[in-house]
């Protein structure tokens, strides 16, 4: 029997399930695009998409056409949006040819479309992004009337067929901002001026995980949850998970490499920014920054070990970093638990997010390759 790993991510796939109906239910009128891009925020980009579509989601969501791809090549068949390239993107004929829908958010993109549809042999379908207020990708409001009827035209030839609008939201983890009001209206006026100009959508979407949650209103046709799926609140100051009726997916584990005594005085890890006060023992945790433990947490990232949460001690390196545990009876090959769903008292991702002064999002999506995932729940 070989031993269980030193680094592992468990992913609770049934919580994944059950954190997309959940989500469904938050909006009874739409369908639920679950984001799996950057491989599923690390938890592993096929198995999530497989649970997400057996928990509902009818769409799946991600940023790159390769990530669109490998689901293709799983066996993916559902509807799938990719929304981020640039000019000269090689895959563009590979996702037509798909079936993967394409965001357009300026006409070079919309005739580069128009050329990999032809190519292909087969209409794109197209999601109009309208930029309402966060200024990161979509058409400027300026530019929608005109981007519009380009679409349409290109409609009328054959090449596409526009089946979304869509934008995103600046402001959704603060409800009540006037910036989601002020972008949920201009999102209406520009879906209205698409459809006047006599487009049949399929679909309007705006909401991410914070508006599905919080903001009924911006779920319009169909909802984009990302982080929520992964069981981690987009609104942590306003509540936790169980507060949404979320689980977290990802229990992230390693099992000590050394365990030994040292002397008081002993400065510990690089820098000896921790120097111990008695006789102690450490544990040596075999993840560092290399595998996306974040090097800010250094001295307060919390681990449960030996039956308590302790900080790490001293400094985050790039492949381990220490543990003092006190006088508590620890062996080398014990197991450590960096987060989970706190079922035997672990921390969050979310409070490492905390300890290292970032987001929960930033956490998960970090973890690196060295990280042995496996799946349970299939
Ligand atoms: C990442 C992303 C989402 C999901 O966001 P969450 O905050 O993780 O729910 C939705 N839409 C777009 C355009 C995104 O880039």
């Amino acid at each position: 029997m070989s031993a269980p790993p030193l680094r592992s991510a468990r992913i609770d796939l049934a919580a994944l399930r059950s954190n997309v109906r959940a989500l469904a239910a938050r909006a009874p009128g739409a369908q639920v695009m679950a984001v799996v891009k950057a491989d599923a925020y690390g938890h592993g980009l096929v198995p999530c998409g497989r649970a997400a579509r057996e928990g509902g989601a009818s769409w799946l969501g991600v940023a790159l056409l390769q990530e669109a791809l490998l689901l293709r090549q799983s066996g993916d068949t559902g509807r799938l949006l990719a929304w981020l390239y640039g000019p000269g993107e090689p895959l563009l004929e590979a996702a037509v040819a798909a079936d993967v829908d394409l965001n357009v958010s300026a006409t070079w993109a919309l005739d580069e479309v128009r050329a990999a549809a032809s190519r292909a042999g087969r209409p794109a379908r197209l999601h109009l992004k309208i930029d309402t207020g966060l200024s990161r990708n979509g058409a400027p409001q300026a530019d929608w009337a005109a981007l519009v009827a380009a679409a349409l035209d290109a409609e009328r030839a054959g090449d596409v067929r526009v089946v979304g609008v869509w934008t995103h939201l600046a402001y959704a983890d603060v409800p009540d901002h006037p910036t989601v009001d002020a972008q949920l209206e201009r999102f209406r006026a520009a879906a209205a001026v698409a459809e006047e100009a006599g487009a049949q959508l399929e679909v309007r979407h705006a909401a991410n995980s914070a508006a599905t949650l919080t903001r009924p209103d911006a779920a319009f046709d169909l909802v984009r949850p990302g982080i929520a799926v992964y069981g981690i609140s987009p609104v942590p100051d306003l509540g936790g998970p169980e507060a949404y009726g979320l689980r977290p997916v990802m229990r992230l584990s390693a099992r000590l490499a050394l365990v030994k005594r040292i002397p008081a005085g002993s400065g510990v890890s690089y820098g000896h920014e921790y120097v111990t006060s008695t006789e102690t023992t450490v544990g040596l945790v075999p993840l560092g920054y290399a595998d996306g433990i974040p090097r800010h947490a250094g001295g307060r990232g919390p681990v449960l070990a030996a039956g308590e949460v302790r900080p790490v001690a001293g400094r985050v390196c790039m492949d381990q970093f220490v543990l003092d545990l006190g006088d508590a009876a620890a062996s080398a090959g014990d197991e450590v638990v960096l987060f989970g769903p706190g079922d035997d008292g672990e921390p969050s991702a979310e409070d490492w997010a905390v300890a290292a002064g970032t987001i929960a999002y930033e956490v998960v999506t970090r973890l690196g390759p060295r990280v042995e995932r496996t799946w349970v729940g299939a």
